[in-house]
């Protein structure tokens, strides 16, 4: 019920009429009794400012940034966390005395089902597909679980050798070497965690797979395939490493829903029950 007390959280973006964040995170509230709301914020790319200031003046929490703002809101921000220095991107902001503070979440959600594999990392040179925004987080959370190298694939030279030089001086330890997809067969055959950060098998292209089944073959037995895409679920790498590799799967449902509940954590300072944001988003 909203009272006249209650607070408010949201998620801005444009669009967010897709966001799943509204239901996992009211749920939550709901489970937890707390007087909140979190709400679907539309804010179009030239509105950001004018937004915060209104969010200042409402007294608003916190909240969530997505597609286009999670780069451009960062000159607005009084402080970034290091994380969210390292990846370029904030998708978690909330308020302090001194004004708008943000971090990436995204990282920790990344990381939070590989964790629970109580694994040594060191040894592990992940195989990322793709240099787009979501491998930055996924490239810190590597390097946060241990990970001394990590191999970054891509389609455009020019992209990749900026991709590259863009770590220089970010604090990320692990050397970060970029290859073409021709090198696919070999770095697959090579490595314990193969993560998907393209499009590729998004629905509704949902019969295609960034990696075929021949390569995933050559994937070593029990290796790790993890794909950031969680429409459809299973996607298609995730069915074939599973049936030519026996791979451990993750998809990228838990790594939302676990960006979500660190989120939510810093806005309520107190354990977030991850099962309920689960439970509705499975819903
Ligand atoms: P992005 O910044 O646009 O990056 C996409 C990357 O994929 C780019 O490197 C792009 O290459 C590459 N790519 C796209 N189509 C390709 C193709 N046909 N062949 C080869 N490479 C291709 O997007 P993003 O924000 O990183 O998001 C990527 C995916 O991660 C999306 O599916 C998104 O839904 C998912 N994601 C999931 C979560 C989660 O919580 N589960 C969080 C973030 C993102 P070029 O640079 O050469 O174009």
């Amino acid at each position: 019920m909203i009272t006249g007390k209650t607070k408010l959280l949201g998620v801005i973006g444009d669009p967010v009429e897709h966001s799943l964040s509204p239901v996992m995170h009211n749920a939550v509230l709901n489970h937890l009794g707390l007087d909140y709301v979190y709400l679907p914020l539309p804010v179009k790319k030239g509105d950001l400012e004018r937004a915060l200031a209104g969010f200042t003046a409402i007294d608003l929490v916190g909240f969530n940034a997505t597609i286009p703002h999670k780069q451009a809101i960062i000159p607005y921000l009084n402080r970034i966390t290091p994380e969210a220095q390292q990846v370029g991107a904030v998708n978690t902001v909330w308020r302090t005395e001194a004004g708008w503070e943000g971090t990436n979440t995204d990282v920790d959600g990344f990381i939070a089902p590989l964790k629970s594999l109580d694994q040594d990392w060191s040894n592990i040179t992940p195989v990322i597909l793709g240099n787009g925004g979501a491998a930055r987080a996924v490239i810190v959370g590597c390097a946060k679980l241990g990970c001394s190298e990590i191999a970054v694939v891509g389609r455009n030279q020019e992209k990749l050798e900026q991709f590259k030089s863009s770590w220089a001086n970010t604090g990320v330890s692990a050397a970060i070497k970029t290859y073409l997809w021709e090198e696919l067969p070999h770095l697959v055959s090579q490595t314990q965690l193969l993560v998907n950060t393209t499009p590729i098998g998004m629905s509704p292209d949902a019969d295609a797979s960034p990696v075929e089944r021949e390569i995933l073959k050559e994937l070593p037995n029990c290796a790790i395939a993890y794909d950031l895409i969680y429409t459809p679920r299973p996607t298609r790498l995730l069915q074939l490493a599973q049936d030519n590799a026996n791979a451990v799967t993750f998809d990228g449902l838990e790594m939302l829903i676990q960006q979500g509940a660190a989120a939510l954590e810093i806005w309520l300072q107190q354990p977030i029950p991850v099962e309920i944001m689960r439970s509705a988003l499975n819903k």
